[in-house]
């Protein structure tokens, strides 16, 4: 079988309205009932390359690994009845019969070098705030790129790829055992061009004949905000490029977030810590508060107790996708002086005196808080 561009006319890089449009040129040409039978086997041959071709996924398949790769995948060809012809058209039926009866050498289309790129995979640093705002990142990766003295096309500039001595082209020979059901012809891949049919006898001495290199590239991505740790972020095609035109690899950006000294993250929500003194606590009194927004006001009503929480509206963590945000939560502690002079000790046993507080206490069940892990932190550093 020849190569499908050829039989359809078109560059390996044609687009598919370049690929329409050679086809319907063909078809008008070659229909049987234009053309009379003698048409018949060259518009079966130009349906089948334009069944492969017309459709993307098929037409990559068969970059990748030729006609064969597009019949085994069980891809078959749904073509009308072609008239003249007198067979159904099956792939892998037709394969059993050239094995058989030989012939299959010319079914057999030259392997293509192209192949898609690998895909990457990069870990990503970010700070808490990266991921309250989202942010814009610039990440160096190393990564193939498309070799800039020969465009990928592997040989040197200025020569072409040969065509095989071995298989004239074919990319197959034809190999005969002999069994004891009598002669058997099967078809393996030429092992002179390694299948591909031509052989690359001046390879591109920037690249050594691979069309590609390994750089350091830069790339710049906009992280949405709302990510969470462990998350995978795609970006399609900035993987490695592909070989010999092929399409690129992914690039896969894993988000790691850094621990924020001052706020945690619990799902769309910060929470953080604040210290007042006893004395705030108990008057109240308006407090300036650094958030990721900047500083903040917040007032402090009186009789505000040790683990009291004050939410601030939309302040938290910007949702994934949605432009909006959880809030961000403040619990209190309040700090016992533990520097008390003289006449600061003498000031408090008056007022406990005045309260009646002076053996007072009353045991009270601790309970389990969400912040308590913050408030342990909290403590640690007070
Ligand atoms: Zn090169
Ligand atoms: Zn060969």
């Amino acid at each position: 079988m020849a190569d499908y561009y050829q039989t359809l006319g078109v560059d390996r890089n044609a687009t598919s309205e370049e690929i329409k449009k050679a086809y319907r040129k063909l078809a008008r040409k070659l229909h049987p009932d234009v053309a009379g039978p003698e048409g018949a086997e060259q518009f079966k041959e130009v349906s089948e390359a334009y069944d492969v071709l017309s459709n993307k996924e098929k037409r990559q398949t068969y970059d990748m690994g030729g006609a064969d790769a597009v019949k085994n995948g069980g891809a078959g060809f749904g073509g009308a009845g072609f008239g003249g012809g007198g067979f159904g058209f099956d792939g892998g039926f037709g394969d059993i019969f050239s094995s058989f009866f030989g012939g299959g050498a010319a079914e057999r289309g030259p392997a293509s070098r192209v192949r898609r790129g690998a895909d990457s995979l990069v870990s990503l640093d970010l700070e808490l705030k990266d991921v309250v705002f989202g942010v814009e990142k610039k990440i160096a990766i190393d990564a193939l790129v498309e070799c800039g003295t020969c465009h990928g096309h592997m040989s040197a500039p200025g020569t072409e790829p040969v065509t095989c001595t071995q298989c004239h082209g074919s990319g197959s020979v034809q190999r005969v055992t002999n069994s004891i059901l009598g002669q058997m012809v099967s078809v393996v891949a030429c092992n002179q061009c390694q299948g591909y049919g031509t052989i690359i006898t001046s390879p591109c001495p920037e690249c050594a004949g691979e069309g590609r290199v390994r750089a350091n590239r830069s790339v710049t991505v906009n992280i949405p905000a709302g990510v969470e740790n462990g998350m995978r972020i795609r970006m399609q095609g900035r993987g490695d490029a592909g070989q010999a035109g092929g399409p690129a690899g992914d690039l896969f950006l894993e988000v790691y977030v850094a621990e924020d000294p001052l706020f945690a993250r619990e799902g769309d929500n910060l929470v953080g810590a604040i210290e007042i003194p006893m004395t705030s606590a108990a008057l109240g009194t308006t407090l300036d508060v650094e958030t990721f927004d900047g500083p903040h006001t917040i007032k402090i009503e009186p009789g505000m107790q040790a683990g009291d929480v004050i939410t601030l509206p939309g302040l938290g963590v910007g949702r994934l996708h949605r432009g909006t945000r959880g809030d961000l939560k403040l619990q209190m502690a309040v700090v016992t002086p533990t520097d008390l002079d003289d006449e600061q000790r003498s000031l408090l046993e008056q007022l406990a005196e005045l309260r009646g507080e002076e053996r007072h206490a009353k045991p009270v069940t601790a309970g389990a808080s969400v912040f308590s892990k913050l408030r342990d932190k909290f403590t640690g550093r007070a």
